[in-house]
């Protein structure tokens, strides 16, 4: 093999991306990027800042590794490093033995949903912040958690979106686990256990399903009030509902409104959802705010002076989602500029979320995030094809429309042709689980939304 120097290196194998990667992606990603070092078959790639590496890392390793020992069959690993600091590389990828493929081992924010109670070992009561807008339904949970299927029964939390249901339901599960270790619990969305429902339906197992679910000793259901209307799965889970309840088992069920104000629910269901305690989340005042966001800061080791925490707190008041929305905005400031934002920054940086959180990011921004990540064309995303490198972007990007500006879903499904608003809930839904579940999902629409909101 001819030998060539670092620099030739970089150019054969850049001239070779070019040929895997749209345009607009070849321009971002890999200007200014070049070989700092090939040494005992590590090239080490410098890039301009932590944000492109990890991108590169995440969605590009493999092809870079692939080409690179292409032109030199020494190389077995890749690495990328942030020119400016000459930091330690943290994103490494062994060559596979065999054709398996490459798992980039990327340093993401680590969580695990457990395979048996499908709990996030992320959401605890050490993590709740408690104040008046929450600490009867807080009291309650922590009560049951205290001595499931003794106290209340059903706990039923009610309140807006973003103000902690999730959470606390979640909660109280882990705490319930480490408590009594030898108990089944189930924490399932309604939606989830919906199609469970019908699929045992139609599978013909729905007496088996009612079966095994005697067996669980908390059950715990999100988002109830998506029963709504389904009749038939309304009907197999209020024998399951009172399966459990007469052998004292735990329900835990969260709703975004009070059991009287869900429509379209059996009357006999609804009694059942108020028959034991109802606690409602409120918002969170100023002050609760300032404590949410300190707890958050100091959970990611991150500093912000007093002056942008009464900013964001004030100034932010919708829900608890989107005071982390806005804090993870600043910390991805951090990331990419290694420095913590002064007032001015912050104000800029989240001014379109204080004054509208709809403006913060729009659909173009996201249609071109998403096909920026993904590759195809952007007509292709609106476009009714059903080929596969297509149907995921476009799921990723209703997705998008739905978690990032709220969209509704006839609204989303307008946007795309052919489509309506049961394709748009479809995509949300599916996509929704993929981020709990798949650790590559969830990194790829982390760095998607780092995209989106990385410019101002
Ligand atoms: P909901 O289910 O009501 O829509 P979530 O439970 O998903 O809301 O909460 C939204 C985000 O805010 C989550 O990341 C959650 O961890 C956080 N959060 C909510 N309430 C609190 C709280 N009291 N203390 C700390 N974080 C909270
Ligand atoms: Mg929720």
């Amino acid at each position: 093999m001819k030998h060539m120097d670092n620099t030739q290196l970089w150019q054969s194998v850049l001239a070779q991306v070019q040929f895997s990667v749209s345009r607009a992606n070849f321009a971002t990603w890999f200007r200014s990027t070049k070989i700092v070092s090939k040494e005992n078959g590590e090239v080490l790639v410098a890039v301009p800042n932590s944000f492109s590496k990890e991108w590169l890392g995440n969605k590009y390793q493999s092809l870079i590794l692939k080409i690179l020992r292409s032109s030199d069959d020494n190389v077995r690993l890749v690495n990328f490093v942030v020119d400016a600091q000459g930091a330690i590389p943290q994103v490494t990828v062994e060559v596979p033995q065999a054709q398996e493929a490459v798992e980039p081992q990327l340093q993401f924010k680590e969580f695990k949903v457990d395979q048996q109670t499908n709990l996030n070992p992320n959401y605890t009561f050490d993590n709740f912040v408690v104040g008046s807008f929450n600490e009867l339904a807080h009291a309650a949970a922590w009560a049951v958690s205290e001595k499931p299927g003794e106290t209340y029964n059903p706990l039923f939390i009610y309140g807006g979106v973003g103000l902690g249901k999730t959470h606390l339901l979640q909660a109280t599960g882990n705490r319930i686990r480490s408590l009594f270790p030898k108990k089944k619990i189930t924490y399932t969305t309604a939606e989830r256990f919906i199609s469970k429902i019908v699929e045992a339906i139609r599978n013909q197992q729905i007496e088996k399903l009612k079966k095994d679910s005697v067996e669980i000793d908390v059950l715990i259901i999100d988002d109830v009030q998506f029963f709504s209307g389904k009749e038939k799965t309304q009907e197999e889970f209020f024998h399951i509902y009172n399966g459990l309840y007469q052998n004292q088992k735990q329900i835990i069920l969260s709703s975004d409104r009070p059991p009287n104000a869900i429509p379209a629910t059996a009357e006999r269901l609804r009694s059942r959802f108020e028959g034991g305690m109802l606690a409602d989340i409120g918002t969170p005042d100023v002050e609760t705010r300032i404590a949410i966001l300190q707890a958050k800061c100091e959970a990611n080791a991150f500093v912000l002076n007093n002056d942008i925490l009464e900013y964001m707190a004030s100034n932010i008041q919708n829900n608890i989602r989107e005071l982390e929305g806005a804090l993870n905005r600043l910390i991805m400031y951090q990331k990419i500029n290694q420095k913590i934002p002064d007032v001015a920054t912050v104000k800029k940086l989240l001014k379109n979320l204080v004054i509208s959180p709809k403006k913060a990011t729009n659909y173009k921004k996201i249609i071109n995030a998403v096909s920026l990540f993904y590759d195809p064309k952007q007509e292709e995303i609106l476009l009714p094809t059903r080929r596969k490198e297509i149907v995921k972007p476009r799921q990723i990007a209703m997705y998008l429309l739905r978690e990032e500006l709220k969209e509704s879903y006839p609204s989303i499904g307008r946007r795309f042709k052919g489509k309506d608003h049961t394709t748009a809930m479809y995509a949300y839904d599916k996509v929704s689980r993929q981020v709990e579940e798949d650790n590559d999902i969830f990194n790829e629409i982390n760095l998607i939304k780092q995209r989106l909101y990385s410019e101002i």
